[in-house]
């Protein structure tokens, strides 16, 4: 099987010289078909940005993003609207619907932007209405609606041209606790009914954790660690992945929790360290992390991780 996409040495600079910002530093991945890949990281780590770049809101500055094949940034005009319409669909975390549109004037939209006929969308503004219950606030607005409807909604629009990949961002962070895990499961339902590839990003790590089949770490604009969700949380590698993982509370009460906490805050990343990027924070920091960029290994089928920790093995 070859993968859906291939993200290959990715990297956004905003800003000139001097003042520039590396908001992607050498991101390298590939995304297997109906796989769901599940992104973590601080905020000011990348992952919007990353997410923005496969969504093609904004520019990567070099590197590649495929598609089937296809590098994105050759894409222009029709193709290039053929791309953002039906090959990838977006969930943000606002629900952003038009106000003055009702439920089913917002999922019609981006079939009447592609000349997709009545009939066809019609019949399928049915099946969607009726898989994610939502026939009876098709004609409602947006502000009469609950927040989960919105997002209802919202998915109805995204898979509303039949999209191969979903890009989401932070898409329950918004919601009450009770609906997010409605909404969750719904979207792995949706994952295996329509055999859907997912581009998901949160600072949730159960969410994450439950959700994802891969899982990529980011800080500071690097991959810091990525492989099987299973191996990263029962083996994560990289001291910032422990670090993270350490504050996630456990229902025991009689478990001890060893919280790693990080000392200082995330540098900018208009001015970030030299060598590893975590080494001003990291609790097992060497000389060589101060001034050597540590290269990515595999240290177990599938696993990677990027820590001079783990340069013999
Ligand atoms: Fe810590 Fe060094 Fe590994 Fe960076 S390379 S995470 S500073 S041990």
């Amino acid at each position: 099987m070859k993968p859906i996409l291939n993200i290959e040495n990715l990297t956004k600079i905003y800003g000139n010289v001097p003042s520039q910002t590396k908001a992607l530093n050498g991101i390298t991945f590939q995304v297997m078909p109906g796989e769901f890949l599940g992104i973590m990281g601080s905020s000011g780590s990348g992952k919007s940005t990353l997410l923005n770049c496969i969504a093609t809101v904004i520019q990567p500055t070099g590197g590649s993003i495929q598609v089937e094949g296809v590098n994105l940034q050759a894409l222009k005009g029709r193709t290039l609207a053929d791309y953002r319409g039906k090959k990838v669909g977006y969930l943000f975390q606002n629900f952003e619907l038009l106000d003055n549109l009702t439920g089913r004037e917002n999922i019609l939209l981006p079939t009447s932007l592609h000349g997709v006929s009545e009939a066809e969308s019609s019949q399928r503004l049915k099946q969607l209405a009726d898989y994610l219950e939502i026939t009876d606030v098709l004609n409602k607005f947006p502000s009469k609606m609950s927040g989960g409807q919105r997002q209802r909604i919202c998915i109805a629009r995204a898979l509303a041209l039949k999209p191969e990949f979903i890009v989401c961002d932070e898409p329950v962070s918004a919601l009450d606790v009770s609906i997010q895990a409605q909404i969750i499961n719904l979207l792995k339902d949706i994952q295996e009914k329509y055999n859907l590839t997912y581009l998901f990003i949160s600072h949730d790590l159960s969410v994450v954790e439950h959700i994802s089949d891969t899982v990529g770490v980011m800080y500071l604009g690097n991959l810091v660690e990525y492989g099987a969700t299973e191996d990263i949380f029962r083996n994560p590698l990289h001291p910032y992945t422990k670090a993270l993982f350490s504050a996630i509370p456990v229902p025991d009460p009689t478990v001890k929790m060893n919280r790693i906490v990080l000392e200082g805050s995330i540098p900018s990343p208009a001015n970030p360290p030299k060598g590893c990027k975590f080494h001003t924070r990291c609790a097992q920091c060497m000389e060589q992390c101060k001034t050597e960029v540590p290269e990515q290994r595999e240290i177990e089928p599938g696993h990677f991780v990027v820590c001079h920790l783990y340069d013999q093995k």
